[in-house]
């Protein structure tokens, strides 16, 4: 096999009160990319469509990802990586990390496989480094891994896998607004009360049993992030309204996205998955803001192979 053609999915990562810790693998959205083993040596970056990103290896994610396990590999060829990029970057579903998760997925299959999916993550965290500036895997486990994840730690890197519940849909609205990464982390507290940090992990607790034990009412009373969400809420507009209607709707929870603009909601079957879309596109559509609004199925799988 000289080619390979595969699908990397967004993520959504920050799942409420798992902030830096917990995501989850999107069905629905995904870029797909194309990666060619050539006899040339290196790693090159040969066509990008959908957006305007680098083309040099060393400022896009995807290249450098491909490096890092390029230089740890050693490989007798060189590979060229074609992006056909439809998550748009900066939109907080995880744009970076499925470019970054993409190449060297694509090179691993191609080289007979010789790393796991932790090996996987940890190449595809340089890349990761290259948009947010630090090493952290809370979107590339859930894209390498599918379902939910947890990332223990990142060093050592210990990524946990939880089961995902059969009935469990994500509807996930965009409002076309820019947050700068730089302003998400700058408005977040420097210190957080003794009295939230034990809410905020007696929930992160009683999320993964509740995923563990499809227990849905226990997911809806977990999914609420006391810490974080106060303050990055203020970027973003109307959010209050959206998660009033959503929750309303028959939403299980709804916070941040990532570090936003997107908002995301856990439901119970695609019935009211399509309510909640209908809601929450509702209170955007009465304002001048644009928004995307998907649908999806958690995606157990997570990267794959198209052909
Ligand atoms: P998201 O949360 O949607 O992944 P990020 O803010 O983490 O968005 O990453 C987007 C940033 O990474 C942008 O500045 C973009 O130019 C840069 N970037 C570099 N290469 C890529 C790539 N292949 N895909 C997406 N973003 C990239």
């Amino acid at each position: 096999m000289t080619e390979i053609k595969i699908f990397s999915p967004a993520t959504v990562a920050n799942v409420a009160c798992g902030f830096d810790v917990l995501g989850f693998c999107l069905d629905s959205q995904g870029d797909e990319m194309i990666i060619r083993k050539t006899k040339e040596k290196g790693i090159k970056i040969t066509h990008i469509e959908g957006f305007d990103l680098p083309y040099e290896t060393e400022k896009n994610v995807a290249g450098v990802s491909a490096l890092a396990m390029y230089k740890n590999a050693k490989p007798d060829c060189g590979f060229e990586i074609e992006i056909y990029k439809r998550i748009k970057p900066g939109s907080g579903i995880g744009s970076s990390a499925a470019s970054a998760v993409g190449s060297v997925f694509g090179m691993n299959e191609l080289l007979g496989k010789p790393y796991n999916k932790t090996q996987l993550t940890c190449f595809a965290m340089k890349g990761e480094a290259l948009a947010s500036k630090s090493e952290h895997a809370d979107n590339l486990a859930p894209a390498i891994f599918g379902g939910f994840t947890l990332v223990k730690s990142t060093l050592p890197l210990d990524i946990i896998q939880i089961p995902t519940p059969q009935d469990l849909y994500a509807t996930i609205i965009h409002p076309q607004i820019e947050i700068k990464t730089s302003d998400a982390r700058e408005i977040l507290p420097k210190n957080i009360s003794l009295k939230d940090a034990i809410s905020q992990w007696a929930n992160v607790g009683s999320l993964v049993h509740a995923l563990h034990t499809s227990d849905y009412k226990l997911i809806h009373r977990s999914l609420q992030d006391i810490i974080i969400e106060p303050y990055r809420k203020q970027l973003i507009p109307f959010f209050d309204d959206v998660k009033f209607a959503a929750i309303k709707a028959g939403a299980l929870g709804c916070a941040i996205s990532g570090s936003g603009p997107s908002i995301f909601t856990l439901s119970k079957g695609k019935e009211i998955a399509q309510n909640i879309k209908d809601v929450m596109s509702l209170v955007y559509s009465k304002t001048n803001i644009d928004f995307d609004i998907h649908i999806s199925k958690i995606n157990t799988r997570g990267v794959k192979i198209l052909s």
